[in-house]
């Protein structure tokens, strides 16, 4: 049986991707996410983290749109999201890391200030909000995700801890 807060997280997660609300998942919600940590960072789409971004987004979507959606128009519904993508994903978490992991990369790279790859947990709380997290829970989700306490969150933390929060286990 399927829960109503088993629903209720679904609608949150794919109200993350849908970055414009317009009721599907398309490329543009990728660059949107990617423009919008740009902005956030004070980072230029044409600097070489920006472009690694966008790169990352683009290759993320091909991944989405790869396992979500199977009438190939290019967008993934809300149906083509529950039905797809969470439960393919779900059964096959690493796929998921795969396919977010080089946009989470330069994301961390785009909020990090120290050059190593990893992000203070105030500035990951930043990157999460923007990729959907509610604004709420950002900042506990970001501490949820320092695994090993050290106030930084590094790419061993930040993709599993993703792929686990967006494939939503029953
Ligand atoms: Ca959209
Ligand atoms: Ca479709
Ligand atoms: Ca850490």
């Amino acid at each position: 049986m399927v829960s109503s807060e088993y629903e209720r997280r679904i609608a949150a997660r794919f109200a993350g991707f849908d970055q414009d609300g317009n009721g599907y998942i398309d490329r543009e919600d990728f660059s949107a996410a990617a423009k919008g940590l740009l902005a956030e960072f004070g980072t230029t789409a044409r600097s070489d983290k920006g472009q690694a971004l966008y790169a990352g987004a683009e290759a993320f979507w091909q991944g989405m749109a790869g396992i979500a959606d199977r009438d190939g128009d290019q967008r993934i519904t809300r149906d083509e999201f529950v039905n797809g993508a969470v439960k393919r994903l779900r059964d096959n978490p690493e796929r998921f890391a795969e396919i977010a992991r080089p946009f989470l990369h330069a994301a961390l790279d785009v909020a990090g200030k120290g050059g190593d790859g990893t992000v203070s947990v105030e500035d990951t709380a930043r990157v999460i909000r923007i990729l959907g997290v509610p604004e709420e829970i950002a900042l506990a989700a970001a501490a949820s995700l320092d695994g090993d306490g050290d106030g930084k969150v590094g790419e061993a933390e930040i993709v599993p801890a993703f792929a686990r929060y967006f494939t939503v286990p029953e």
